[in-house]
């Protein structure tokens, strides 16, 4: 075990401890030696998280709360987070084999979302409403209570952050489940939030099944709201089982966006903006724009500069400077994506470059797959309708706006779309008439905290970030105030 991880026991209730479910193993995908063994969660061991969620929230010390103290505290988390760059992105890298620079990309976002909603918590408004009778009439908005977040394994500590923050800036307890895939960089949060004073029991960190844990959290009587992250299926069940409970969820789940390119776009900077599009992060991305659409009167010039930028990409290991495609986060995930690749051929798909895994005894351990591009298949083929979740890139010609639009728009997915034109107006329709919860002009996976991000359709309901995101986690309450001091004419009562 590296000194540079964190020990392995869960963060439950404001305790260290070791959990009680089944062992979770952390490995390193560069060459699959393993991080770490850890003991899960249990069952047992998120009722205690929530028992102590439950007491810590109805502590009037932080259920009434001024937001500037709750602020405070956030703030502390993002300063807290942001120090700890250096050890977060190793950690994570680690954890998930992503490259270094990327991993200190996602803690440095993390760090801002707690900042943000530290910001957003301090500035945001009640409402008094529109007198429309006798009485004062006010909007005001409360805590939910204890909350849970669930998380996938492609970029855990910003989708932690993306959720946790809000909901504490909101008011909640918070018990969050990240992915058995990736247990480490999450306990660090945990470590982070509570050197930052957070009072004990308002966070939990519960690496543990899914199945078990997750599945538990979403139906629990003291949970009151979820916010998901993770694929499609899974997703579309835990929407049903909060339906049944009538609690709300927020659902971030897969994707196949479209990217499209016309004949006027300059065609360097639609170059950069397609591979970054699609091969960062080793195409594990949920907006990964891995649906190609390249107007016809360029495609082979296009494809072929792609195809060359693509076999340029620096393949190897994390750690390693410059390297542009590190490994995935293990070799099942890399079998899953090679199925698909093989599958393409059955589709008549052509691989116009990768399609295999390196051939270089230097990764022969590791889970590398090679950035693939694959020409020749229609908009309905498996491979163009299906979420890979790797880097995989099919590319298609198309001949007009009207084509384009419908052929982004055929798939059961809406989550990202990436344009690129010279052409402004032309941008604006196409960005209005594709069905995405986020479109980019000229560029590609582009984030704010200050802006909504969410999916329709099978990528999901609801919106994370932005202002609206403290809101997501209260309850909104009308209160009516009568001003008359005169008893209701109804009654009949006289004054
Ligand atoms: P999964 O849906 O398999 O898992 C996501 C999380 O849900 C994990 O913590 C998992 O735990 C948990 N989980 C699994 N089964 C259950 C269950 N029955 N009840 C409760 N919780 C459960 O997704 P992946 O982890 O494989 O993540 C990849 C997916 O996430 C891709 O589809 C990707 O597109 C999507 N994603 C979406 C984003 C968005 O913002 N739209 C952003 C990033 C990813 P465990 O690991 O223990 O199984």
């Amino acid at each position: 075990m590296s000194h540079d991880l964190p020990d392995g026991r869960l963060f439950i209730g404001g305790e260290w401890r070791e959990g009680q479910g089944a062992p979770i193993t952390s490995t390193y995908s560069h060459d699959g030696s393993v991080n770490m063994v850890l003991a899960g969660a249990s069952a047992a061991d998120a009722e205690t998280a929530i028992a102590a969620a439950k007491t810590a929230q109805a502590d009037p010390a932080w259920r009434n709360a001024l937001p500037q103290d709750r602020a405070r505290i956030l703030t502390r988390i993002g300063d807290g987070i942001e120090v700890a760059i250096p050890r977060i992105s190793q950690i994570q890298s680690r954890d998930t084999g992503k490259t270094l620079a990327e991993t200190a990309a996602l803690a440095a976002s993390a760090a801002g979302t707690f900042r943000y909603f530290a910001a957003v918590c301090e500035t945001a408004d009640d409402d008094l409403t529109t007198r429309r009778g006798t009485s004062l009439t006010a909007s005001v908005h409360e805590p939910i209570g204890v909350v849970g977040a669930i998380t996938p394994w492609n970029s855990p500590i910003a989708s932690d952050a993306q959720k946790v923050a809000p909901a504490l800036a909101a008011g909640n307890a918070v018990v969050l489940k990240p992915s058995s895939w990736s247990p480490l960089v999450s306990l660090e949060l945990a470590r982070i939030a509570e050197a930052a004073g957070l009072p004990k029991g308002l966070l939990s960190v519960l690496p543990g099944s899914g199945r078990e844990v997750g599945n538990l959290l979403v139906n629990h009587p003291d949970i009151g709201r979820i916010a998901f992250t993770g694929g499609t299926d899974t997703g579309r069940m835990l929407g049903e089982q909060a339906g049944r409970k009538l609690m709300p969820i927020s659902l971030e789940l897969g994707g196949k966006s479209p990217t499209i390119v016309f004949d006027d776009a300059d065609l360097d900077v639609a170059v950069a903006g397609v591979l970054f599009g699609i091969f960062s992060s080793t195409g594990q991305s949920c907006i990964a724009g891995s649906r190609l659409f390249v107007q016809r009167g360029i495609y082979d010039a296009f494809v072929a500069k792609l195809v060359a930028a693509t076999q340029a990409l620096r393949v190897g290991d994390p750690f390693a400077k410059g390297t542009q495609v590190a490994p995935m986060i293990n070799h099942a995930h890399r079998d899953s994506v090679a199925a698909y690749v093989a599958g393409a051929f059955d589709e008549g798909g052509v691989i116009l470059c990768g399609g295999t895994a390196p051939d270089d005894a230097a990764r022969a351990a590791g889970a590398y797959y090679l950035p693939t591009i694959i020409a020749g298949l229609s908009n309905d083929a498996k491979t163009c309708r299906e979420e890979i979740f790797g880097p995989v890139l099919c590319v298609l010609p198309f001949d007009s706006e009207e084509d384009v639009i419908a052929m982004g728009n055929d798939n059961d997915y809406g989550l990202a779309c990436g344009i690129w034109t010279r052409d402004f107006p032309r941008a604006w329709r196409v960005a209005g008439a594709i069905r995405a919860g986020t479109v980019w002009i000229n560029t590609y996976k582009q984030f704010s905290a200050s802006t909504p991000f969410g999916g329709d359709g099978a990528s999901g309901m609801g919106r994370e970030k932005g202002r609206a995101g403290l809101r997501a986690w209260q309850r909104q309450k009308g209160i009516y105030c009568d001003l008359t001091g005169q008893p209701h004419p109804w009654a009949g009562v006289s004054a």
